[in-house]
């Protein structure tokens, strides 16, 4: 008998499987709106201007290629830090946020889970929204969390369940911690107002306020999108810096992959806001002894990417245009793809969710048996919770998309 005879045979990825289905298929039609990654108005993937210029920068300056330190390059945590909490923060301007370079978000939200679980005084359980991106649950599982739910999505409405919600954080044990997603809602495209996060905020800390420590819940943001829902890094950034300075004691997962279209150079950053410098070190201190034996220390070249652009101010300016760019042309499909299906079509139910949510997905209120259908029948692929990535839209193939749907809902 082999040694490995015992080991029973896993399900695939539920989003990657897609992307492998889509592969296999030969019909010159087909669309892949599964997976989250942007793509141009020809379908292709992008690299951003500004990542080519700030790659000739790096590539003339013939650096070396040593380690990082254990928590990544210095400069990019300074930068990234005053892209998400902004430049007048005042745990930034005090040096009291902890930081550490990541593996991307993923790798953000398991160094944050893992710091958690070893050193969160509170209830080691983390509250994700109901529905949530599909590898929160076994990621914090794995660091050591317990998790559970709260709700978000009304599946009748196709919007957010803010009764609901409130509802679930204020019954969620006193000290437990609950995972937010800071901007463009993964897989809903559903965010709150910022009348409804001012709210989340007051639910989230205690009621008779007696210092920061003591708030009722700890947040964990998860800003995957930072400029991907609104075209604008500031005011995506609005619910993250609405908490802080409310007092709030955060966590935070940031990601390039997206806005700066870094996917595979793998690009993140994990924060925790502390109450003193001094505190700050002995918190950066833990990071370091977590990570070490992890990967030793993070990728570099990305991380070299994302600060050249942020240092430098006029490749910053050029980044935000094209952060616009691809958020605006998301927002045009949206239009679009709403016109087509209640103007053009006629096509039977309500569709103004396709242009309210935000960011890079819509989930179309789709079922499972119909976006099964779409893959099988129209060659079209997205997750069977009928999410769809509107990037993977552009003016060649929006038509058919739209006739497709029509035709799998009648
Ligand atoms: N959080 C959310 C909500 C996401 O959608 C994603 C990417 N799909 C991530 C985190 C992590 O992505 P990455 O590891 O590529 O930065």
């Amino acid at each position: 008998l082999s040694i490995w005879n015992h080991v029973p045979a896993g399900p695939p990825d539920p989003i990657l499987g897609i992307t492998e289905a889509f592969k296999a298929d030969k019909d010159p039609r087909k669309i892949n709106l599964g997976v989250g990654a942007y793509r141009d108005e020809n379908g292709k993937p992008y690299v951003l201007p500004s990542v080519k210029a700030a790659e000739d920068r790096i590539y003339n300056a013939k650096a070396d290629k040593e380690y990082l330190p254990i928590t990544g390059l210095g400069e990019l945590n300074k930068l990234a830090a005053k892209l998400a909490y902004g430049a007048e923060s005042a745990p930034l301007l005090e040096g009291r946020i902890a930081s550490t370079q990541s593996i991307s978000g993923t790798g953000a939200l398991r160094i944050g889970g893992a710091f958690l679980a070893r050193h969160y005084p509170g209830v080691k359980t983390i509250y994700l929204p109901v529905p949530s991106w599909g590898n929160h649950t076994p990621l914090f599982r794995d660091s050591g969390l317990e998790v559970k739910g709260y709700r978000y999505l009304d599946k009748k409405t196709i919007g957010l369940d803010f009764a609901g919600l409130k509802e679930d954080l204020a019954a969620a044990p006193e000290k437990s911690i609950v995972l937010l997603h800071a901007c463009a809602h993964n897989p809903t495209g559903v965010d709150p107002t910022p009348e409804q996060w001012a709210e989340i905020s007051d639910i989230v800390k205690v009621s008779i306020q007696v210092s920061v420590s003591n708030a009722r819940l700890f947040p964990f943001f998860d800003f995957a999108y930072q400029g991907f829902a609104s075209g604008d890094t500031t005011r995506d950034a609005f619910a993250l810096r609405y908490f802080v300075s409310q007092g709030h004691n955060i966590a935070l997962a940031q990601s390039f992959a997206k806005n700066m279209g870094l996917y595979g150079e793998r690009v993140g950053l994990f924060s925790v806001t502390t109450s003193s410098p001094e505190e700050k070190a002995r918190v950066d201190s833990q990071i370091k002894i977590l990570v070490r034996p992890l990967y030793s220390n993070p990728p570099l070249h990305g991380a070299r990417i994302a600060s050249t652009i942020l240092a430098d101010s006029l490749l910053s300016a050029q980044w935000e245009k094209e952060v616009k760019g691809m958020a605006d042309r998301i927002i045009s499909m949206r239009n679009e793809l709403y016109n087509h299906l209640t103007h053009d079509l006629k096509t039977p139910g309500e569709w103004g969710h396709i242009k309210s949510q935000i960011g890079m997905f819509s989930f179309t209120g789709l079922t499972t048996p119909q976006a099964k259908a779409l893959g099988e029948k129209a060659h079209i692929y997205m997750t069977s919770e009928g999410r769809i990535s509107m990037a993977g839209l552009n003016s060649h193939n929006i038509k058919y998309f739209a006739d497709s749907v029509d035709a799998a809902v009648r």
